[in-house]
């Protein structure tokens, strides 16, 4: 029997892969996708072979992100899912299942699992360095049962300094404490916006917040990314903002966390 406090599970590990990261978030809207789409693109950068798994049932961004939507899936020989490569980066979505983009994912539990497991191990990911797993934001069952199921590295959360933002974070971490999955860090999104004509730093939603969090819950900071009006146009193209403006100052904040992690 397993050992008082450890996990009465075993975890798979996902062939080839020899880091898994997943990145979380308590709520949705904060930037996890913009965040796991620019940490991929800077492990990559940095010569690493990078997958990106879109996990997000809920809403899966990543093929808006990098200009693949609407891509099929083929198989191999072995009738493993061969990802779609864009920018040297290996990727899945939720989403290239989806037969529409106003499709609604309706799917619960057991079918949702299955779909999800298949796009984890069922995959020619070849030899990568890093698979990043973009997860839906909260702490349901899918997040609760990969993090269960699936051999982690560990998880990354993003959180933006708002009060809202922080209540559930701290839900996000405490289920990844639950089911031992180590938390790599937390990443604070929109922490501040530089004015182009003054350069002064304004923190719209206050300052301070995150790394009084962090300090309670014995966790790091691995980078503050400011807002920036590029990001969400780069999202539109369908080319992350490490990609068209690498010295941006929120790229050069995602360039130093992938050395973090
Ligand atoms: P989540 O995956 O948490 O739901 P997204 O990554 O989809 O969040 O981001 C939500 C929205 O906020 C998107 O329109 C995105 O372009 C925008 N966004 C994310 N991070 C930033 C940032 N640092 N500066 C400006 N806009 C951002």
């Amino acid at each position: 029997p397993p050992a008082f406090g450890q996990p009465a599970f075993t975890r798979r590990r996902v062939e080839g892969v020899k880091h898994l990261i997943a990145v979380g978030s308590g709520k949705g809207g904060v930037g996890k996708s913009t965040v796991a789409a620019n940490l991929a693109v800077a492990l990559s950068k940095l010569g690493y072979q990078v997958g990106l798994l879109d996990a997000d049932i809920y809403g899966p961004s990543i093929p808006t992100l990098f200009g693949v939507k609407g891509e099929r899936v083929h198989v191999d020989e072995r009738n493993r899912l061969i990802p779609i490569e864009k920018y040297g980066i290996k990727i899945l979505s939720i989403g290239f299942l989806l037969p529409s983009e106003d499709t609604p994912v309706i799917w619960r539990g057991p079918m949702l699992m299955k779909a999800l497991t298949q796009f984890l191990f069922d995959v020619n990911w070849g030899n990568l360095d890093y698979l990043v797993l973009d997860l839906p934001p909260g702490t349901g069952d899918v997040q609760l049962t990969l993090a269960q199921n699936v051999d982690m590295t560990g998880a990354i959360v993003v959180t933006t300094p708002q009060d809202v933002a922080l209540a559930d974070v701290k839900k996000a971490t405490a289920m990844f404490k639950e089911v031992n999955v180590p938390v790599l860090g937390v990443i604070e999104n929109m922490a501040y916006f530089i004015c182009p004509e003054s350069g002064n730093k304004y923190y719209v939603f206050g300052k301070g917040k995150v790394l009084e969090f962090v300090r309670a819950y014995q966790l790091q900071v691995l980078g503050s990314i400011p807002m920036d009006p590029q990001v969400a146009e780069t999202s539109d193209t369908g080319m992350p903002i490490t990609l068209t403006n690498p010295e941006s100052e929120v790229s050069k904040a995602f360039y130093a966390i992938a050395k973090l992690v």
